[in-house]
């Protein structure tokens, strides 16, 4: 097919559908016949554009045009746990409110009122565990939600000098306090958890249909068997990438790929290069939007379609930066409880 360097190009190659990488031109990839100005493309929300360094020589993958890529369903599902599958909000405040007694020697006091439902629209900001106490320092020192929301990456650094603190320390209060807690009476902390409504319905009809579903999550793996277990999900234990595994989730999720490959009984070395070949694909919902800007930008990951949970721990600015992004699909809680082609539908 002749292309015009000047058009708007999305594609992939399939007669080398494995390589996933961009490559330089459609010529130099023989059998590569699946690059389409961006009009021809059926799929509404595609917006692919060049990409690299040198563009228009070099352009952007566009998953759905493959036609093993046009599947409306994944074959393996992978979702993340806080905040996909779990609320631990409650959990969250608990042991913020732990750190921040033992940090700033407020032992015995009970927090004011407001505080937690604060806490809660102020979760997104936090990226990792330390800043939690940091959180409730700066509400109760009067920071308005407005500006925390805002300003938080900036204000965070500045609140640690500004309190004589380091991460080290911070991390060191909140993890020794939620371990101390879990040792003491781990069955109160389980209960601190839920499942938000229709999940665990959802993840027990997946798994009696057979999908392979996999959860990746930065929460300890027995901690997430005990909560579903106690909502009566009885999910495979050796299908629970918890936090011991101490990897990027884009790693797990190219690690899934390869045994979803090398599991998949109609591969061969000849289909590897058919073009007919079934190439599984990951689909990965996940609360967080910076882990799903990173595995975008992962050519080897390029099949692998990507879910943002707008009920999870985000904030309007990343529901509406998912929604302009041309591989990041935004999703809400109920089209999660429908099947899988309503996921990529306009909710
Ligand atoms: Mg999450």
């Amino acid at each position: 097919m002749g292309v015009s360097p000047q058009q708007t190009l999305v594609g992939v190659c399939q007669r080398y559908p494995l390589k996933n990488r961009p490559h330089v031109n459609p010529t130099i990839e023989p059998g590569c016949s699946t690059l389409l100005p961006r009009a021809v493309c059926p799929e509404s929300s595609c917006s692919s554009v060049p990409v690299g360094r040198s563009p228009p020589t070099y352009f952007s993958f566009a998953p759905h045009l493959s036609p093993t890529r046009f599947m409306d369903h994944p074959t393996v599902l992978a979702l993340d746990f806080d905040g996909v599958v779990c609320d631990g909000l409650a959990e969250y405040f608990q042991t913020a409110w732990r750190a921040y007694q033992h940090l700033w020697s407020a032992l015995g006091q009970s927090p004011p009122a407001g505080l937690e439902a604060a806490f809660g629209r102020l979760r997104p900001v936090v990226e990792t565990g330390w800043e939690m106490p940091l959180v409730v320092r700066s509400l109760l020192l009067g920071v308005s939600e407005t500006d925390l929301l805002a300003n938080w990456s900036q204000m965070a650094p500045a609140l640690i000098v500004q309190e004589g603190l380091t991460p080290n320390a911070l991390t060191a209060a909140v993890d020794g306090l939620r371990d101390e807690w879990i040792q003491q009476d781990v069955e109160r902390w389980l209960g601190l958890h839920r499942l938000y409504p229709g999940v665990g319905d959802r993840l027990q009809q997946w798994l009696d249909s057979g999908l392979p579903i996999t959860i990746i999550s930065t929460k300890e793996a027995r901690f997430i068997r005990q909560i579903l277990q106690g909502q009566g999900v009885a999910f495979p234990g050796d299908r629970i990438i918890g936090k011991e595994i101490q990897q990027p989730k884009a790693q797990t999720l190219q690690q899934l790929q390869h045994a979803a490959l090398s599991s998949d009984s109609s591969t061969s070395p000849e289909s590897l290069e058919s073009p007919e070949f079934p190439e599984p694909v990951i689909w990965f919902v996940e609360d967080r939007l910076k882990t799903l800007q990173n595995i975008a930008q992962q050519p080897d990951l390029a099949n692998v379609r990507l879910f943002l949970a707008d009920w999870g721990y985000n904030t309007e600015g990343d529901r509406h930066a998912a929604q302009q992004h041309p591989s990041i699909n935004l999703i809400t809680l109920p089209q999660f409880a429908q099947p899988f082609p309503h996921w990529i539908a306009a909710p």
